[in-house]
């Protein structure tokens, strides 16, 4: 629970961004007064930013097993999936892209996008067992001798859905296909680890791990020389050129040391919140229902038995009481559009009910959950 102007607001809403946590804040305006330097030029101002752009660069390849060559910073993890999937069809040979409909849009319009503009095949893989791809289908997929690239959200942003990532890396190993994730999700709240999880490609974004917005990273694997998405400068191996953001990256950096140092106590807190709702709700909304399958731990996105007059206006109403959560589905929140990862999963007439994604941080508590109980039950 937070106080702003007097009020006290409830946010549930850390899937679509994350407070950031003081310390960040601190070490940004620290790095803004006095690391204003550009990291390119060579004057002692110049040095120092590089210094703090390198040393930023290794603590995030250190957080997650991979070196620092292969961090390329970038606007977010749209930019990122951007920047891997059309190298990969531009630079790599990559005749196909499988994936899935349930991906993010920074993944599904980048590749529908490669497929108008450069002719790239794109399979779309079945789901199974609430939206998991099916395994069986991408083996045989695999077998054909087509440059592939496989690209799999790591955690699913709107029904926490995990994936084997391990599964699919053995599987693009034995057949020679690249493998891309969106880890976005799952980065900072997870362990990962690149020198045993065998990815080629990565995409993660600071502002879902209690960092700063507009600022992310690509992890592309040692090895193939890409050519730039945005050309300019040299900055980034030339590979994506502009004066980098040095006071987001401090940020990200240290937003990710702190995310992995607390990852446990963070982590048991946060589900035993999601333990916590469940509960309740078995307690005062028996029926409702968990969307998506072996859900990652802060993410709950639930279907409720909610009468129909009731819900059009479930997300106006709780915000109105300063609890801010995301819509599941289509029937919230005056928008026209189902959630496409939903229609994927549920049937038409699951669809039509009230779905919410409550996703938290270790900023909640069972105080928070009891509130947005408290006013689903009013409604
Ligand atoms: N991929 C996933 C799974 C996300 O949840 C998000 C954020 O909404 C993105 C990509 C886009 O990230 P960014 O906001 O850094 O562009």
């Amino acid at each position: 629970m937070r106080i702003f102007a007097g009020m006290k607001k409830v946010y549930l809403d850390n899937a679509a961004t994350t407070a950031m946590r003081p310390e960040v804040i601190q070490e940004i305006v620290s790095v803004m007064q006095l690391e204003f330097g550009n990291p390119s030029s060579t004057h002692s101002f110049g040095r120092s930013a590089k210094n703090v752009l390198e040393l930023s660069r290794k603590k995030i390849a250190a957080c997650l097993g991979a070196s620092a060559q292969e961090i390329i910073f970038t606007s977010g993890a749209t930019e990122a999936n951007n920047l891997i999937l059309r190298a990969a069809v531009q630079d790599l040979g990559v005749r196909r892209i499988i994936t899935s409909r349930v991906e993010h849009h920074a993944v599904l319009h980048t590749v529908e996008a490669l497929a108008r503009e450069l002719g790239v095949s794109v399979q779309y893989l079945p789901l199974i067992d609430g939206g998991k791809p099916d395994f069986e289908t991408l083996e045989n997929w695999l077998g054909s001798d087509e440059k592939t690239l496989v690209s799999l959200m790591l955690v699913n942003n709107e029904t926490g859905t995990v994936l084997d990532a391990a599964r699919v890396s053995a599987l693009c190993k034995q057949h020679h296909a690249l493998f891309h994730t969106d880890a976005v999700q799952a980065v900072g709240k997870m362990p990962i680890d690149l020198k045993t999880l065998e990815v080629d490609f990565l995409s993660a974004s600071a502002h879902k791990f209690h960092g700063p917005k507009g600022v992310g990273f690509a992890f592309i694997k040692k090895g193939p020389v890409l050519h730039p998405m945005i050309h300019g400068g040299e900055q980034e191996k030339g590979l994506r050129a502009g004066t980098e953001s040095l006071h987001n990256i401090a940020g990200m950096a240290l937003a990710l040391e702190l995310a992995y140092e607390r990852l446990e106590q963070d982590r048991d807190k946060v589900s035993g919140l999601k333990a916590y709702l469940f509960e309740l709700l078995d307690v005062h909304f028996p029926g409702y229902k968990a969307n998506g399958s072996d859900t990652f731990y802060n993410i709950a996105n639930v279907l409720l038995p909610i009468a129909d007059d009731k819900a059009g206006l479930i997300l106006f109403n709780l915000d109105m009481k300063g609890i801010a959560i995301s819509r599941g589905s289509a029937c919230q929140s005056g928008s026209a559009k189902p959630s496409h990862v939903l229609a994927e999963i549920l049937d038409a007439q699951d669809l039509g009910k009230p779905s919410l994604r409550i996703s938290f941080s270790h900023d909640n508590s069972r105080e928070d959950i009891e509130a947005l109980v408290a006013a689903l039950r009013a409604l």
